[in-house]
């Protein structure tokens, strides 16, 4: 692990970089703030510093506002050296934004005591980071196809409708519903089923763009997102969907299944406003209709049409 001394006292420095390499860690050493606050804010610094109070250029506690007030990516923890003893100065440090102080000369071993109570912190913050992105990527994905799940669909949707105003542009909305499914968990059973949900989901990613997004509605029902695609784009898109999807049957250790699916699509163009959940209903009904008239295909809801799922914003 990497720690940034920075110490103007040649010998004081020279002692703390022996100790750190002894005790197997690799020193980062500069001698005056600047530098030290140069190394911090570059790109992977040091995530534990030791830096002394007193020092030409910047000292340690501007080095530690700095830090405080700008902070970097993953939290860096401050030991703050001092020749200074007195109360006030210790608080000052602390309240300065330093997670622990020394006073000089110090100790060798309470040094390390409290490098190593900073890397103990350090490393349960991490596993705070990490346990906070999972619990997010749990909140927004679904687990049987790891695509978006409702929610995480819906909020870029949500997104996309904003962003589209802003730029007066467009965003199409696909809702695909796959053609007797059910059937399939009857007839080859329900593992045979979820499968084809991870293939149907495999081949829609293949069709789509990098920046289109794909999340599970429901069971067997996905919504695509199709930022800056009008009408007759978000349409050509979802017969490129279909396509894909009914390409070729789906390979399961129980059988060869075919699959179809049932699309609606639901665009705005230059779009003034952009109701996400009244595109939501109008691509809803469009796939209702494309059931209707026999499944295995897609229809595009008219603008009139969503219009009139528009619901008015009460005051
Ligand atoms: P339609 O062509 O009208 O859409 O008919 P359908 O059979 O596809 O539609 P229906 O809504 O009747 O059936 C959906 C089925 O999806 C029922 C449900 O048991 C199944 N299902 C929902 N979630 C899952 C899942 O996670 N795994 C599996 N294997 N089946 C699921
Ligand atoms: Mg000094
Ligand atoms: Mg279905
Ligand atoms: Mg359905």
């Amino acid at each position: 692990m990497r720690i940034l001394i920075a110490e103007d006292d040649v010998v004081s420095r020279r002692v703390l970089q022996a100790h750190l390499t002894k005790w197997g860690y690799e020193p980062v050493v500069t001698t005056n703030g600047l530098d030290a606050w140069a190394v911090l804010r570059g790109s992977d610094s040091p995530r534990l510093a030791i830096l002394d109070w007193m020092m030409p250029s910047m000292d340690g506690p501007d080095v530690i506002h700095q830090l405080r007030a700008q902070p970097t990516p993953e939290y860096v923890y401050v030991i703050l050296l001092t020749a200074r003893g007195q109360k006030e100065d210790i608080v000052a440090g602390l309240e300065a934004g330093a997670d622990d102080y020394l006073i000089k000369p110090f100790d060798a071993q309470e040094l390390k005591a409290r490098i190593r109570t900073g890397t103990r912190i350090l490393d349960l913050q991490a596993q705070l980071v990490a346990a906070q992105t999972s619990l997010r990527e749990e909140a927004t994905h679904d687990h049987l196809t790891k695509s978006w799940n409702r929610a995480g669909i819906l909020d870029i949707l949500q997104r996309e409708c904003a962003r589209a105003v802003r730029a007066h542009g467009s965003l199409g909305v696909v809702m695909v519903d796959i053609d007797h499914f059910k059937p399939i968990n009857d007839t080859y059973g329900h593992m045979a089923g979820d499968e084809v949900l991870r293939e149907t989901v495999r081949r829609m990613t293949a069709s789509v763009r990098a920046y289109d997004s794909i999340g599970r509605y429901g069971g067997e029902e996905f919504v695509v997102a199709l930022p800056d695609c009008g009408a007759a784009a978000a349409f050509q898109r979802a017969e490129t969907l279909r396509e894909y999807v009914s390409r070729k049957p789906v390979q399961t250790p129980e059988a060869l299944i075919a699959v179809t699916a049932s699309l609606g699509v639901a665009a705005v163009e230059d779009a003034e406003e952009c109701d996400y959940q009244a595109l939501l209903r109008a691509a809803d009904s469009a796939l209702y209709r494309s059931k209707a008239a026999g499944r295995n295909q897609t229809t595009l809801a008219s603008p009139k049409e969503i219009a009139s799922l528009v619901r008015p914003v009460r005051n």
